[in-house]
């Protein structure tokens, strides 16, 4: 695969850009594969980068049902954070976080990464309590962030009203090295990647059943026709009760509809991420200008990725309390993903009841952020049996009641 470099742009300006390769090849599948990955969201194609590039494994193949990047991936509003309470999700947040610094020279593709900064707002006391607490536990995981005082706010972000009508500003949790990353292009450096290993993505093929052998995997069904494998990992977000039920066991999550929303585009006004969990919304700006708008879930369980206007006016509602000047802003467009929740709303990487088949899911509301991280770890725990950076959060701990409880980081925030 050609590199993308400054020079390449220019000698294609000069030939008409008529020398740009396929970013990835679009192959038949194989009848058999060391390693099968189903679902090309960021998480599945990470996994299979990492296991090409850090245990050499690079017989593999990603089984997507629609196209890559299709779902949660392409759908969310691309925050970027590390600040969690519990010692395993800062970790592997962090992991994630400080992989996103130098992703696109890795990958040599710009995925855009722009660390300007987030301000998770207190806008109670029971949040000052919550964040000043979350701050004094990154200080000692090796997380920079800070709780700052309204008037650093306002500095930070001089559109913001500071006397809301119902909840004023009272501080925030402040992580200047988050921010945001282009979603597409994560998906996209890391499938070109894979294809220049030799990895087979494999679009347009949906996984209809595990098989098995004597408790152990060894291959999938698919609309393709049967695929053989020993290793399997099922990385498919919403749709994970539903791949767990091929393989024949059960998981503690829900299905639930997230949606988000973006406005016309306008001049830049603000260049920090600011989320404000009491009212319920969030917001940034896009390159191109637009005001990227998201809140919480659906109140109950579904697999439709549309948007619906009472979530628009509930978002809205709650952001002009905050951003009074966004009332006269028109909305562009609006839609929905389906996310994997959990009741401690801490993620699952962990082997599974069938022999040689693994699940990474239940990122809920917030997994783009942790795209790297959870690939490192996933393609550690396929790799070799365990990773340090997965060991807590695995299917066991629900039986065990060992919760990594992150409701006040993970239940709406994202
Ligand atoms: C509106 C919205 C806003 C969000 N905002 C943020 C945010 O700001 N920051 C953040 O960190 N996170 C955010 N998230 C969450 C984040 O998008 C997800 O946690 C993350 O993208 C999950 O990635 P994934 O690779 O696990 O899943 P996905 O990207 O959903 O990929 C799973 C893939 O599996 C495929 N699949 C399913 N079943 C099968 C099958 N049977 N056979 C083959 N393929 C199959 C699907 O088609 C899909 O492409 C948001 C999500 C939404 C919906």
């Amino acid at each position: 695969m050609k590199r993308y470099s400054a020079f390449a742009v220019a000698r294609e300006a000069f030939r008409f850009h008529s020398g740009w390769e396929r970013a990835w090849r679009s192959p038949e599948p194989k009848s058999e594969y060391d390693a099968i990955i189903v679902g090309a969201g960021g998480h599945g194609l990470a996994t299979a980068y990492y296991l090409g590039k850090n245990h050499g494994i690079k017989n593999v193949a990603v089984i997507e049902k629609g196209w890559l990047g299709g779902g949660n991936t392409g759908r969310n509003t691309t925050i970027i954070r590390s600040n969690y309470l519990q010692d395993p999700s800062a970790a592997i947040y962090e992991k994630a976080r400080s992989l996103y610094e130098d992703l696109s020279q890795d990958l040599n593709y710009n995925i855009m990464f722009s660390p300007r900064g987030v301000i998770m707002l207190a806008q109670t006391e029971h949040e000052i309590r919550g964040y000043q607490r979350t701050a004094h536990a990154n200080a000692l995981q090796g997380v920079a962030t800070e709780f700052i005082s309204p008037q650093r706010v306002k500095e930070l972000c001089p559109i913001i009203s500071l006397e809301g009508p119902r909840y004023p500003v009272l501080g925030g949790l402040w992580q200047p090295r988050g921010g945001t990353a282009r979603h597409d292009a994560v998906a996209w450096g890391y499938a070109r990647a894979c294809s220049d290993m030799g990895m087979d993505i494999i679009q347009k093929c949906e996984v209809t059943g595990v098989m098995s052998e004597n408790g152990k995997v060894s291959g999938v069904r698919t609309t393709k026709g049967e695929i053989k494998c020993s290793k399997l990992g099922m990385v498919v977000a919403g749709h994970s009760g539903v791949l767990a039920e091929m393989a024949g066991f059960r998981l503690p999550i829900e299905s639930v509809p997230l949606q988000a929303l973006v406005s016309e585009p306008i001049k830049p006004c603000m260049d920090v991420v600011v989320m404000a969990n009491t009212v319920h919304g969030y917001m940034s700006q896009s390159d191109k200008g637009e005001m990227v708008i998201g809140g919480g879930t659906d109140a109950y369980n579904g697999y439709t990725q549309r948007g619906s206007f009472h979530h628009i006016e509930e978002t809205v509602r709650a952001l002009i309390e905050t951003f009074p000047m966004i009332s006269r802003l028109k909305m562009l467009r609006q839609w929905g993903g389906i996310v994997d929740v959990t009741g401690d709303r801490s993620p699952i990487l962990s082997k599974t009841p069938l022999e040689g088949c693994f699940i990474n899911c239940g990122w809920g509301t917030g997994g783009f952020k942790a795209i790297p991280g959870s690939g490192w770890g996933m393609a550690e725990l396929m790799a070799k049996g365990h990773s340090p950076l997965t060991e807590d959060f695995g299917l066991n701990r629900f039986r065990e009641g060992r919760f990594i409880d992150e409701s006040v980081a993970a239940g709406v925030a994202h």
